[in-house]
């Protein structure tokens, strides 16, 4: 256990991994401490603002569920990066096969003289998502780009141009994908004009929505303003997350999901499943609308397929795919061998250690906790999350106005006890978890007892 071994964690114990870093919270400075703010003052005189980061903490090293900072604290990740590392830091056949793959070659481009191991993402993505028809795949570098080329393979496949998307939804940071998204600031605002024919409609919340509104309902609000204001016929797809990520970990209402496929079936419009955040184990199954038997015709992956190198995919219908014509998709970079490596190293280790299981177990353990927060203070508005990704809504004791500087307060008293959590929300009153899903039980516990105190505190 010294060495950090994964020992009887979320993962089963079986096969356990070795981590490099004991996989326990220990504080030696306050934090931060004296050299993340030393780096700190050299980062704020060559970093552009405009990219920030949500704590002040430089890391040395990480592995496991386990940050090292640069004073020496180890921290408990509950954020993976942003659902990145599900596989943990380091996680070791990430790293072996990506540390191969660095001393064989590192780029030739697939476009000019292409390689086995994009070929091998590729299969995987097409076996493990959702659907028995024959799929294919492409790969890009980053989630945006991803969904980008979603839109892009929608349009040429059905002729139309109008892309509907949802309230509260996050599909990026490029000129298209800022169009997707719903939330201005820090997002959109002062970076527009935006791309045209981009239409939003209400999502299903049920926290926020009229008391006793099915999911059914949700998606005929969405869909009846689509006919009237856009036009079924028009509409190239529909892009939705299966749970909103930085839009407040929205989980729609039963029955929402599967109202918009049988909308889209009928009008000939394809259904576009973002699971970047959602996808690949976190919350419990390999995809987040398996859990009602949603079939989408394009699905979105990034974050946790290369278990920390960038990769981005689209995977959809075989018939949809070979739509676009060659050279039509692609990018100097896309599906880098280095990336696809890891790739394979990240989908090997979900296989092996069975991490959409880990991933329910993290989840039982921590929607009780949340719900035991929600029943002792009354900030904790609602309590919400699948698997792995689970997040506590904080609003005005008595109320459902939002409460972002407790959102804020929450996580900066975590990271002060060596517990990194995030926030998010299209108002920033959401705390969201989303442990690496190798994480350690009693670690986890750990990291939810400090943010129970720090809830306690805020409220
Ligand atoms: C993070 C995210 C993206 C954007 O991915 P990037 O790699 O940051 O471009 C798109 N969609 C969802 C649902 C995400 O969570």
């Amino acid at each position: 256990m010294a060495t950090g071994d994964g020992g009887a964690g979320a993962a089963g114990g079986r096969a356990a991994l070795r981590w490099s870093l004991p996989q326990r919270r220990r504080l030696v400075t306050k934090v931060p401490g004296p050299r993340s703010e030393a780096l700190q003052a050299r980062r704020a005189a060559a970093v552009a603002p405009g990219v920030s980061s949500s704590s002040p903490v430089f890391v040395a090293e990480a592995s496991g569920a386990v940050v090292l900072d640069v004073d020496g604290n180890s921290l408990i990740d509950l954020g993976s990066g942003i659902a990145v590392v599900g596989v943990g830091h380091a996680s070791p056949q990430v790293v072996d096969r990506a540390a191969g793959q660095l001393r064989r070659f590192t780029h030739t481009c697939f476009m000019v003289t292409p390689y086995e191991a994009y070929v091998a993402v590729c299969e995987q993505l097409n076996e493990l998502s959702p659907g028995t028809f024959e799929k294919r795949s492409a790969l890009f570098n980053s989630g945006a780009e991803a969904v980008e080329n979603a839109v892009k393979i929608a349009r040429r496949a059905t002729g139309r141009q109008a892309v509907v998307v949802l309230e509260h939804a996050y599909h990026g940071r490029t000129n298209l994908t800022m169009a997707l998204t719903s939330k201005n600031m820090p997002y959109k605002d002062g970076f527009g004009p935006f791309a045209p024919e981009v239409y939003r409609v209400p999502t299903s919340y049920p926290f926020r929505d009229p008391e006793g509104m099915t999911g059914r309902q949700a998606a005929e609000r969405a869909t009846s303003l689509v006919e009237s204001e856009v036009g079924a016929s028009r509409v190239a797809c529909v892009v939705v997350e299966p749970i909103q990520g930085e839009g407040g970990f929205v989980v729609p209402a039963k029955g929402f999901l599967p109202a918009l496929a049988d909308w889209c079936r009928s009008s000939g419009a394809l259904l576009v499943a973002d699971e970047i955040q959602t996808g690949l184990a976190r919350t419990g199954d390999w995809f987040a609308c398996e859990d009602e038997e949603v079939v989408p015709d394009l699905l979105t992956t990034a974050k946790a397929l290369a278990g920390g190198l960038p990769l981005a995919a689209v995977t959809g219908r075989a018939e949809v795919m070979d739509r676009v014509h060659p050279g039509g998709l692609g990018g100097t970079y896309g599906g880098n061998p280095v990336a696809c490596e890891a790739a394979l190293g990240a989908l090997s280790t979900m296989r092996e250690l069975d991490l959409p299981a880990a991933a329910r177990r993290i989840g039982a353990l921590t929607g009780e906790w949340l719900r035991k927060m929600q029943a002792s203070n009354a900030a904790v508005g609602d309590v919400r999350g699948r698997g792995a990704m689970w997040a506590i809504e904080l609003v005005r004791p008595g109320t459902k106005e939002p409460d972002a500087g407790a959102a804020r307060a929450v996580a900066s008293a975590c990271l002060a006890e060596g517990v990194v959590v995030l926030t998010c929300g299209s108002f920033g009153n959401v705390v969201r978890l989303l442990p690496p899903l190798v994480i350690d039980e009693a670690l986890l516990a750990e990291g939810l007892d400090v943010l129970s105190s720090a809830v306690a505190a805020a409220g």
